[in-house]
């Protein structure tokens, strides 16, 4: 059977069970499994395909068909330009998070060698991407998650990154503790769907995707609201920044929750669809250095 009769094939099974990335989806996996970009697939269509390799994508065809995203049957992601290791212990990265990266980066152009925390670092995508893109900076990872550490691990060693990874709670009163204080940087996309809009998810994401990094329960801020109060007790140096991804329909409230201080100065940015999706935030200088000790 030739690339291109076997392409047909697995892309009219994904197409007849409704998805409708299935050209992508097929594109993946046939890249995965022979190893090439999808131009080759294009360029070597009457190539043969092997027996073996025919078993192994129509295996991973299969688990695809069953709703499977197709980042955890390959076990592989891009993100900012960067090769990740993914597994159903992490979220696939979004790329609305490629542009938090890309705003985080450009605020901190002229920091130099800033330490930098990645709050619920999940498969370490924003950590790893900071890292790459500044390798004089001194970038934490953290995370609830031992095994979403080791997810992080796995790709800090394959990308020859180092960063420096904690295992701690946002929402203990151990976390700045456990982390330390003065960080340049602060960054974070945390679970941020509700309850109610998490369980009307498509079966891809609630199946298989950790509930842990999605779902933040009945309180939409309660991350926001833990990270604010890290601020408060000197989380961010003087002079840093903390930049956040957030729902769309609570970006408003994000921002609220820190300017009723009068403390911190916030901005609120628009993802690639117009939406308000990330949330900068400055601590005003009096402020910070009345509580960073
Ligand atoms: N953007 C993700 C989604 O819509 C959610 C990420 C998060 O909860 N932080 O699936």
């Amino acid at each position: 059977m030739t690339i291109k009769q076997l392409r047909m094939k697995v892309v009219e099974q994904l197409y007849q069970i409704g998805l409708e990335d299935s050209q992508q989806i097929a594109a993946w996996i046939f890249s995965h499994v022979l190893q090439c970009n999808s131009a080759h697939l294009i360029a070597h269509e009457t190539s043969t395909v092997k027996p073996d390799e025919i078993a192994t994508i129509l295996k991973m065809a299969e688990r695809c068909a069953d709703h499977e995203p197709v980042q955890y049957v390959t076990g592989h992601t891009e993100f900012y330009g960067l090769s990740l290791h993914v597994s159903p212990d992490v979220l696939i990265p979004r790329p609305e998070t490629e542009q938090l990266v890309e705003l985080s980066l450009q605020e901190i152009k002229t920091f130099g060698a800033a330490k930098v925390i990645d709050i619920g670092t999940g498969s370490g995508c924003i950590a790893l991407a900071i890292k790459h893109a500044s390798p004089q900076m001194k970038v934490t990872a953290c995370d609830l998650s031992q095994s979403a550490l080791e997810i992080v691990n796995t790709n800090a060693q394959k990308l020859g990154l180092y960063l420096h990874l904690i295992h701690t709670d946002v929402m203990s009163d151990n976390f700045l503790s456990d982390v330390g204080k003065g960080y340049h940087l602060v960054i974070s996309n945390p679970p941020y769907i509700p309850d109610v809009e998490y369980s009307k998810l498509p079966r891809m994401v609630r199946d298989f995707e950790p509930s842990s990094a999605l779902n933040c329960g009945n309180d939409p801020l309660k991350y926001y609201r833990a990270i604010r109060d890290h601020l408060d007790r000197g989380l961010v140096h003087d002079g840093g920044l903390l930049t956040l991804e957030t729902h769309v329909d609570y970006a408003e409230s994000v921002c609220s929750l820190f300017s009723e201080r009068n403390q911190f100065q916030v901005n609120l940015r628009e993802d690639y669809s117009g939406k308000p999706r990330f949330v900068i935030v400055k601590p005003l200088n009096e402020h910070s250095s009345s509580t960073i000790d």
